[in-house]
C-alpha cells in the first residue's frame, strides 16, 4: 500500500478544519500552542517510517503517558492491580469526581485521570519512591521509542501542579477511600511529571510497536510484557482511551488508541505498525478534533481497523 500518498491526501484534507480546535487552556503552559499544526506519522515492524507534516516537533504527551504507565503496572501487579481500578470505560469525563465518591475511591480504569493517578501511587510502591519511580517510568518510555533524548518539560509539569486542584481532589477522595498509599502532593507531582513528557508523532509511533506485536519489540525483540498484557492493554485502549468519546473513536476509527490533550494520538494497527498524530486543538471532549478526523480518514482510506 502507497502509505506515503494515502498521508499526503490526509494533510490536505485535514488542513482546513485546524482552526476549528481549540487548545487546552486549563493547563496554562499549553496555552500558548500554535493550533494550527499538524503532524502523523506511521512506524512499520521493519522500522520504516512514513511521515507527513511537523512529526519531529516535540509536543506534550499528557495522557498517552498512562499506556506507559499502565503497561509497567500491569506487568509487576498483574491481575492484583485491579484490586485498585478498574477495567470499564467511564462514559465520564477524564477529570470526573462524581463516579469516584459512588464508587468508593476505585476508579472505573487507568485512562481517567483518578485510574492513572492511582496507577502511579502503585508504581511508587513498587519502586519505593517517587523519583526512582518516575526514572523508571522515562527509561521504559526512552527503551521503547529507541530514543535517550526524550524527557519532560519542567515548565509544564510545574504549571500542571499549580493549577491541579481537580486532580488534587481526585487524589484526596481515593486516599479518603483508603485507595492511595503514598502522599497526595507526590503521587500528583509524578503523575504531572509523566504527563509533561515530550515527544514527537515520529517517536510515538516507534513506541507503539510492542503493543501492535504482542508486548515485544518488533525491531530489537525485547520482550516488554506477556501477550496476554498486551492484549488487555489494547482493549482498554480501545473501551477507554477517549474517555467519553471511546465509543466514537471506536465506531469511527476502529482501532485500539490513546489520546492526551496535547492534542496528541497514538494508535496500534495489530501485528503492522504504530500510528501517531498530533493536531493541538481539541473538541469538547478533550481529544485531538483533527488528529480524530486524521485516524478516521486513515482507517476509511486503508481499510485497516481491527473490525
Ligand atoms: N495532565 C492532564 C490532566 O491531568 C492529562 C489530561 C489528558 O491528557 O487528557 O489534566
Amino acid at each position: 500500500m502507497d502509505y506515503q500518498s494515502i498521508l499526503n491526501e490526509i494533510i490536505q484534507e485535514v488542513t482546513p478544519f485546524l482552526k476549528d480546535g481549540k487548545v487546552a487552556d486549563y493547563i496554562p503552559a499549553l496555552e500558548n500552542v500554535d493550533p494550527e499544526q499538524f503532524a502523523m506519522s506511521i512506524t512499520m515492524f521493519d522500522g520504516t517510517q512514513f511521515t507527513v507534516g511537523q512529526a519531529d516537533t516535540l509536543f506534550s504527551i499528557q495522557s498517552i503517558s498512562k499506556v506507559f504507565t499502565f503497561t509497567l503496572a500491569l506487568k509487576f501487579y498483574r491481575s492484583n492491580l485491579y484490586k485498585r481500578i478498574g477495567h470499564e470505560p467511564s462514559g465520564n469525563p477524564f477529570n470526573s469526581l462524581v463516579q469516584l465518591e459512588y464508587e468508593h475511591g476505585k476508579p472505573r480504569n487507568p485512562f481517567i485521570n483518578a485510574g492513572a493517578i492511582n496507577v502511579t501511587d502503585a508504581l511508587i510502591n513498587y519502586y519505593g519512591g517517587s523519583d526512582i519511580a518516575y526514572k523508571e517510568v522515562l527509561n521504559f518510555i526512552r527503551s521503547i521509542s529507541n530514543n535517550d533524548l526524550i524527557t519532560c518539560n519542567e515548565v509544564v509539569a510545574t504549571s500542571e501542579m499549580e493549577h491541579g486542584y481537580r486532580n488534587m481532589a481526585l487524589a484526596n477522595l481515593m486516599k479518603s477511600f483508603n485507595n492511595l498509599d503514598n502522599e497526595v502532593s507526590d503521587v500528583v507531582q509524578m503523575y504531572f511529571k509523566h504527563c509533561s513528557v515530550e515527544m514527537s508523532t515520529n517517536m510515538l509511533s516507534r513506541a507503539m510497536l510492542y503493543l501492535a506485536n504482542h508486548g515485544t519489540d518488533p525491531i530489537t525483540d525485547k520482550i516488554y510484557i506477556r501477550e496476554s498484557q498486551a492484549k488487555r492493554i489494547n482493549a482498554v485502549m480501545l473501551t477507554c482511551g477517549h474517555y467519553d468519546a471511546s465509543g466514537d473513536f471506536a465506531y469511527h476509527v476502529g482501532l485500539p488508541g490513546k489520546s492526551g490533550v496535547g492534542g496528541g494520538i497514538v494508535a496500534v494497527v495489530p501485528k503492522l505498525m504504530g500510528i501517531s498524530v498530533w493536531a493541538p486543538g481539541l473538541n469538547a471532549n478533550g481529544n485531538s478534533l483533527v488528529g480524530t478526523m486524521a485516524l478516521k480518514l486513515f482507517t476509511s482510506k486503508t481499510g485497516l481497523s481491527i473490525f
